[in-house]
């Protein structure tokens, strides 16, 4: 199978929802052969395949933000009752660095945050995450953690995703976010950054019947032609 695709159709910068950078749009028109097993193409490219969140954005209800309080507050309670807060408090993973960091940002920012679909009025928020978040800014009360949060929430939101997955991604910065949120990766892009000693070149393709490649990117430059990481 072949894609056809204009990198002109990437997404805006920041679409991803797990990761904090994104693309700018790309001019050139990229034919790339796309492989139907485990990755790797005939010339040596690298496919990484990804979903593409193709829903569309809403307006944020006051519901969801109601529901979303309730649940700090009940995160908050849990926090409260650690029998040892500073030791349960979960850490915050670093943004992959190098070449897995360029093609995690760009799978993310292509496919714009389908695996935040689960993430509803929770966003995998838990008692770990407050005692996190209570010890990096002990000047907070619970009232000021549960303002900071719901000033994130954004004015319009995916329909049927995490209540914090705005138009240009999440809106939480990673020390806000879950544990789960900051290490998680799909099975496309988990599969990658397992095998991604070995890839020189990499082409992300986001979607199924219809594909949107990213511009090739290579280990030597990690910056490739037309993207802004
Ligand atoms: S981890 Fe995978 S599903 Fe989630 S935003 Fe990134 S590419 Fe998309
Ligand atoms: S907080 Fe929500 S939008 Fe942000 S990464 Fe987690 S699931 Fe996605």
């Amino acid at each position: 199978m072949i894609a056809i695709g204009t990198a002109e159709s990437l997404p805006v910068a920041r679409q991803d929802a797990t990761l904090a950078r994104g693309a700018e749009p790309h001019m050139t028109t990229h034919y790339y052969p796309v492989p139907t097993g485990d990755g790797a193409a005939l010339d040596g490219t690298q496919t990484v395949m990804v979903p593409l969140n193709r829903k569309a954005l809403v307006a944020m209800p006051a519901e969801r933000v109601r529901r979303l309080r309730k649940h700090l507050v009940e995160s908050l309670r849990g926090e409260r009752e650690l029998k040892h807060p500073a030791r349960s408090a979960s850490p915050v993973r670093p943004e992959p660095e190098g070449f897995v960091g360029l093609v995690a940002r760009t799978a993310c920012t292509l496919c714009k945050g389908w695996c935040c679909k689960g993430g509803e009025e929770h966003a995998y928020l838990d008692e770990r995450t407050m005692a996190r978040v209570r010890r990096a800014r002990p000047e907070l009360d619970e009232r000021a953690v549960l303002r900071l949060y719901s000033e994130r929430v954004p004015p319009a939101a995916y329909q049927d995703s995490c209540v914090f997955h705005g138009p240009e991604g999440c809106t939480l910065d990673r020390a806000l976010r879950s544990d789960l949120c900051n290490s998680y990766f799909c099975n496309g892009l988990g599969h990658f950054v397992k095998r991604a000693d070995s890839a020189a070149r990499v082409v992300v393709m986001a979607g199924g019947e219809e594909i949107r490649p990213s511009p090739v990117l290579t280990r030597s430059l990690e910056r490739p032609t037309g993207l802004r990481v």
